[in-house]
């Protein structure tokens, strides 16, 4: 078994030095001013070695990587009910598809699409105000990563907000159809919020341990989900975590995985690790560019495809 510690900080110095960088976001306008030439990564095994290369240590702002977190909370609340309100099959269009959610009549295709993720974020948002709900979502990430220094970023929350069009058109279309059941600006608040939350890889990593070990945090022992939510979560990051670019990262990487346009993206290899990844620049599809070669180039190196060598 190759050294972690050693093929993590290669593979950082191999990005480092990479000329290709994909593109910065630039819709809302925050996140522009992100660093292309930056680089993260970090690992953590089910010892709980921790193995980081780059800049691991840097928050960036999550963004979609936050709906794996607000489904994990919105299954806690209403368990399989949360099926009738969004489905889980890949999408194949982009994150932010209307047509597609004109064709469903406001059920969105899966929880990691926006329209998804907004249904899945009024759902936890139900009998609260909506500081308490964003309370609730950042806590919940708090106690994952065993860290209370994660905040939101308001200045990117407010950015989108200003620019959140399409997300409000989204919004809006499935109250028509009655699948939200809050006021439309209350559950974008909170949407847009979550979606800035700023981590670094080593907390996001940190965050994503429970879905690596059947639902629990192996250096605590505490359990977060049953085996079995923690599986689903699983299948549903494979099939649908990077939109229409999900079969692409299957079959170059091969573990669950959820981007965000922040750059992120938090890959899971069951009973091994968690991985976080982080490079602002995206490909066509809104996934890091440097964040996907850089984790392929780590499952082939330490076998950790879930589809074998
Ligand atoms: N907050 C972003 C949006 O709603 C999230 C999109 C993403 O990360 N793919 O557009």
């Amino acid at each position: 078994m190759p050294d972690l510690d050693l093929v993590v900080k290669e593979i950082a110095e191999e990005m480092r030095q990479r000329p290709d960088r994909g593109e910065v976001a630039t819709y809302i306008p925050e996140l522009a001013r992100a660093d292309a030439n930056a680089f993260g990564l970090a690992v953590i095994d089910a010892d709980g070695n921790v193995a980081l290369g780059g800049d691991a240590e840097t928050p960036f702002s999550i963004q979609s990587i936050s709906k794996v977190f607000t489904l994990t909370l919105a299954l806690g609340k209403a368990g399989d009910l949360l099926w009738q309100r969004v489905g889980r099959e890949p999408s194949g269009s982009a994150f932010n598809s209307i047509v597609q959610l004109e064709y469903e009549r406001g059920i969105p295709r899966n929880p990691f699409i926006n329209a998804g993720a907004i249904a899945v974020t009024d759902l936890i948002l139900s009998g609260h105000q909506p500081r308490e709900a964003l309370g609730e979502i950042l806590r919940f990430l708090q106690f994952l990563a065993d860290d209370t220094t994660i905040m939101i970023d308001e200045q990117v929350a407010a950015s989108e907000r200003a620019t959140g069009f399409r997300n409000a058109a989204l919004a809006n279309y499935m109250k028509a159809y009655g699948v939200l059941s809050n006021p439309v600006e209350f559950t974008l608040g909170v949407y847009f919020h979550h979606c800035a939350i700023a981590m670094s890889c080593r907390q996001l990593a940190m965050a994503g341990r429970f879905l690596a070990h059947q639902g629990r945090n192996p250096s605590t022992g505490r359990s977060v989900v049953s085996p079995e939510r923690a599986r689903r979560i699983n299948a549903v990051m494979l099939t649908c975590g990077h939109y229409d670019g999900s079969g692409e990262f299957a079959y170059r990487v091969g573990l669950p995985g959820k981007s965000g346009v922040g750059g992120g993206i938090l890959a899971i290899a069951p009973g091994k690790a968690s991985i976080a990844v982080w490079s602002p620049g995206l490909d066509a599809a809104g996934n890091s560019h440097l964040g996907r070669i850089a984790l392929e180039a780590l499952t082939k190196r330490l076998g950790w495809s879930i589809f074998g060598a």
